[in-house]
């Protein structure tokens, strides 16, 4: 019978149905790092417990580590005490970490594909949302709480209920100045951040099937804004050429008998989906959140929605964002003034993201009144842009040049908007206090479109400065 990816790698997966409905799942990656895991382990030792199986389990900092001074130890107390929990705890019971001497340090997400620990055909689990990242690869991956951090560290398993699988097609093609950010946040804005509730997202359209790795990475990663628990892509020979020869990746005849076991992994030709939704690329322009969570967009010649057009629950919200977000209804999105600009995140912290900014960036002087930082999601997504001389573009412009970590994207380090700032920001979040600030406000986008707000100063339309490199 012709099957969904999910349904394959749900199946493949399962241990047993539990009494009450549930199917007890084998994780084959369990990525922890430094905020999620050290309560785990705690009640882990409480009860005597090892890790059960420590070789399909790995380590990063990322979300408190500073990403300006990384001295050890570190200026803030907490910061310190996590990541020595970390080291402590995987030296115990034998787990490799990323520390910030490996090289290889870098947020949970960035780090696991590129060292090639996610693939294909794998269940994947990390104490962090936005673990639906690696359902790029064909990988069923989803964030989990710290208790079941703690489940996994000792069973290896997950008591979990299956989900139902939305085809989501994106065919044409991208106009120059849009990207794959522009697609999730539109995708989250026509289902809502709720109409993903109890499904896994499969995408999937030819404008999908040009993206690279990097951008089906962005795709998947905001899935669970959408309130999809997992999202993914289904392998084909671009997650393959991205996989060959990283670290934890089998090499020669049998990263080809990989390759053949993870093409069967794809969804059969003629499956049949819970529910299908069709967008066109084509129709997609640079978008822009404008409210106080990410469904919450429009494009960027919009105009903030007037409560006044709208009724019930949905009047509500928007007027509760119109009022935190000190709008005008009605007003146009492009000329608003931000502060800060933020490049990075396991949205959008990889190389091409970066090559997207540096080409807006070059040349360009980052407005007077805007404080601007690029922090890369990984040292070595850091080392790759030296190399190619991106850190010198960025600082020439006027750009932050940053150690890698989750940064601005969560605020649990030094890196926080104050006051009432407007941040132009790639992350995934824009929830009220997300960057640190009670009362800070971010517009989520692009890496081209924030690199363009922040020399401009205010929300500009990329498209025009696309049109003239
Ligand atoms: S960048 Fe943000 S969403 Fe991603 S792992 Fe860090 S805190 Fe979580």
């Amino acid at each position: 019978m012709p099957q969904t990816l999910f349904r394959k790698v749900w199946d493949l997966h399962s241990m047993r149905m539990l009494p009450n409905g549930q199917t007890q799942l084998y994780v084959g990656l369990h990525l922890i790092h430094e905020v999620t895991s050290p309560q785990a382990f705690d009640e882990l030792h409480a009860r005597g417990w090892p890790v059960a199986a420590p070789g399909r389990t790995f380590a990063t900092v990322d979300h408190i580590v500073p990403t300006g001074l990384q001295v050890r130890p570190f200026e803030d107390a907490m910061a310190e005490t996590m990541t020595s929990a970390l080291e402590r705890n995987c030296h115990r019971h034998g787990i490799p970490l990323f520390d910030l001497s490996s090289g290889l340090q870098g947020i949970v997400h960035v780090i696991g594909p590129e060292l090639g620990l996610t693939q294909p055909g794998m269940t994947i689990c990390c104490g962090d949302s936005h673990t639906s990242t690696h359902g790029a690869f064909g990988a069923i991956a989803f964030g989990i709480g710290t208790s079941q951090v703690r489940d996994v560290l000792a069973s290896q398993t997950l008591a979990l209920s299956p989900m139902k699988v939305r085809r989501i097609e994106v065919n044409g093609r991208l106009a120059p100045g849009v990207f794959a950010k522009d697609v999730i946040l539109t995708i989250i804005g026509r289902l809502g951040v709720k109409g993903g509730t109890g499904y896994a997202y499969e995408y999937a359209g030819d404008a999908v099937d040009r993206m690279s790795m990097d951008e089906r990475m962005t795709l998947c990663n905001m899935s669970i804004e959408g309130g999809a628990r997992a999202g993914y892509v289904n392998p084909d020979d671009t997650t393959f050429d991205y996989l060959r020869g990283r670290k934890f990746v089998p090499s020669g005849d049998a990263f080809d008998r990989a390759c053949a076991w993870w093409r069967g992994m794809a969804s059969d030709a003629d499956a049949t989906y819970d529910d299908r939704v069709v967008l066109d690329a084509a129709a997609i322009e640079p978008t822009v959140t404008w409210g106080i969570n990410p469904g919450q967009s429009i494009g960027v010649s919009g105009r903030i929605p007037r409560p006044a057009d709208t009724s019930g629950a949905d009047r509500t919200s928007i007027q509760e964002a119109v009022d935190f977000m000190g709008w005008q209804a009605g007003q146009e999105i492009s000329g608003t003034k931000i502060d800060v600009a933020f490049v990075g995140s396991c949205t959008n912290g990889r190389l091409s993201d970066l090559r997207e900014a540096a080409k807006i960036a070059r040349g360009r002087k980052v407005a007077g009144h805007v404080r601007a930082l690029v922090v890369p999601g990984s040292q070595a997504v850091r080392a790759a842009a030296e190399r190619e001389g991106l850190h010198e573009v960025f600082r020439a412009a006027g750009f932050d040049w940053r150690g890698a970590g989750c940064s601005m994207c969560l605020a649990m380090n030094p890196d926080r908007l104050e006051g009432r700032e407007i941040c132009a920001s790639t992350s995934n979040r824009n929830f009220k206090g997300r960057q640190g600030s009670p009362t800070g406000r971010t517009l989520l986008m692009s890496p081209a479109m924030v690199a363009a707000a922040a020399i401009a100063g205010e929300v500009v339309d990329v498209r025009r400065w696309e049109a003239s490199q």
